[in-house]
């Protein structure tokens, strides 16, 4: 029998199905894959539901009910000023997955290049591969997700049909500036090619504001801009998402949309329309409730030895496991995680091309669009595993044993109290002085604890003392 296409047949599955199985599996906290642990809005939910016993259950038009493409143009307007034709200019896709998937489709030929930038979206690869597009990867590196204008600048060359830009991007939460979209903008130009936009976590900016590229100098008609219903209204499961394009590539995506999805769940479809004129209240308070669980989560993972990367967007922040790997890379460290402290996360090597350069292995990402109590929980089991006061091992073993002890040194204050009467009444009567007994003598002072060093001596003992957990049990 002739095989199955080998490059799918040779991909793993994803990290993100891998890391929840395992977290099903061990019942643990899924921080992994990302979705909220919370419904949407009840608004769309209801109308989602309405919307299916009104008899229009059947194929939605090709590039999406109009009531829905409509409420992308306003959307547009109100939110970057973008005037969108929404019968021309707007394609409703399943999903941002199959919107990126449609507009690589519309604009590669087998032999282009495309530009991207690691860490990038599992999806991207693939998809390239197999239209054949050449992919070069670009970096932004940790800790500061900082942008090289010159590696940039060197990836781009005649042959680059396009430049593939997640912006809030997954995973490191790093929002783009308008100083480098502007380098990207004047790279497309120079270079006469595209920008396809993943702008999925557009509404989900904590204290940065996301500018789309397309609002960028001569972008209006090179940009694609992708958005997605799941991130947009907490609805991850619905795969509703938008195309924004200039007519000419619009025609040409809706092509290619035609021969994969078609069309999309009309009821679906409906109720995003009300979602997205829900606004921009609605809008700044899911990013600063999203805000505050990151803060909260973020400050949890410091204060136990795990420095995070800064994270203006999306659902993820990234930590530095190195203090706590014990010689472990992050793929190791998140599938001991699991069993370990009850917590799934995601290795962030998995976000680079596993043909390119060594990807970093100290980093791990976590979801925190969960509830407050979820993290909360996560934390303590994370702090169960590896917080800081176990530094400081051997002291509180010192602690609670004084603790324990309590009782026997009032007893034996108390005691020696009346002892110092019986000196005082034997002096008294004897005339000798008494001679403190030992055990009462004055209490040793209590050395000051050091805890930089504390800290050193507690990364050396876990180094050397695989067991130190049960130090204290
Ligand atoms: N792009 C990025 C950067 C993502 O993180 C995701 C996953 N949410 C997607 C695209 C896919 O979005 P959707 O679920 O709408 O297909
Ligand atoms: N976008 C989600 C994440 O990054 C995962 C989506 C998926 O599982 N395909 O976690």
């Amino acid at each position: 029998m002739k095989s199955p296409n080998a490059f799918l047949g040779s991909l793993p599955t994803t990290i993100f199905t891998t890391m929840s199985q395992l977290a099903m599996t061990h019942g643990a906290i899924n921080l992994g894959q990302g979705f909220p642990d919370t419904e949407g809005p009840a608004t769309l939910i209801d109308e989602a539901a309405n919307a299916l016993r009104d008899g229009r259950n059947q194929y939605a038009p090709l590039t999406g009910l109009p009531e829905l493409r409509e409420a992308v143009a306003r959307a547009s307007k109100r939110d970057y000023d973008l005037d969108i034709d929404p019968a021309q200019e707007v394609i409703v896709t399943s999903g941002a997955t199959e919107a990126l998937a449609v507009s690589l489709m519309a604009l590669i030929e087998p032999g282009d290049e495309v530009v991207l930038i690691e860490p990038l979206y599992d999806t991207y690869l693939p998809v390239l591969r197999l239209l054949g597009a050449v992919p070069r990867c670009v970096r932004v590196e940790a800790p500061d997700w900082h942008l090289s204008e010159e590696t940039l600048r060197d990836a781009f060359s005649d042959r680059t049909k396009l430049i593939l830009l997640n912006s809030p991007m997954n995973p490191s939460g790093k929002v783009f500036t308008a100083q480098e979209l502007d380098l990207i903008a004047s790279l497309v130009l120079a270079h006469d090619c595209y920008a396809i936009c993943d702008e999925v976590y557009e509404h989900l900016t904590f204290g940065v504001k996301h500018i789309p590229l397309m609002t960028r100098p001569g972008m209006r008609d090179r940009a694609i801009r992708i958005g997605s219903a799941g991130k947009s209204f907490s609805v991850t499961g619905w795969k509703i998402g938008y195309i924004t394009a200039c007519p000419a590539l619009a025609s040409v995506i809706a092509k290619a949309h035609q021969i994969i999805a078609f069309s999309s769940a009309p009821n679906l479809q409906r109720a995003v329309a009300k979602g997205l004129d829900l606004g921009e209240a609605f809008f700044a308070e899911l990013s600063e409730s999203l805000r505050a669980r990151r803060d909260l989560f973020a400050n949890g993972l410091n204060r136990l030895g795990f420095p995070t990367l800064p994270a203006d967007g999306s659902y993820f922040v990234v930590a530095d496991i190195s203090a706590h790997a014990e010689g472990r890379d992050d793929v190791a460290f998140c599938r001991d995680l699991v069993t370990e402290a009850g917590v799934a996360a995601i290795p962030v090597s998995a976000f680079y091309d596993p043909h390119g350069a060594e990807p970093p292995r100290h980093l791990v990402r976590f979801a925190f669009c969960k509830t407050e109590a979820v993290l909360r929980e996560a934390l303590g089991h994370l702090e169960r595993r590896f917080s800081l006061r176990r530094v400081e091992t051997r002291s509180s073993c010192r602690l609670v044993r004084a603790a324990r002890a309590a009782p026997l040194v009032a007893y034996l204050v108390a005691a020696s109290r009346l002892f110092r009467k019986w000196g005082s009444v034997r002096r008294f009567l004897v005339g000798r002085p008494f001679r403190h007994h030992p055990l009462v003598s004055p209490v040793p002072q209590e050395r000051p604890v050091d805890r930089p060093r504390y800290r050193d001596h507690w990364a050396a003992t876990r180094r050397s003392e695989p067991d130190w957990q049960a130090g204290c049990a």
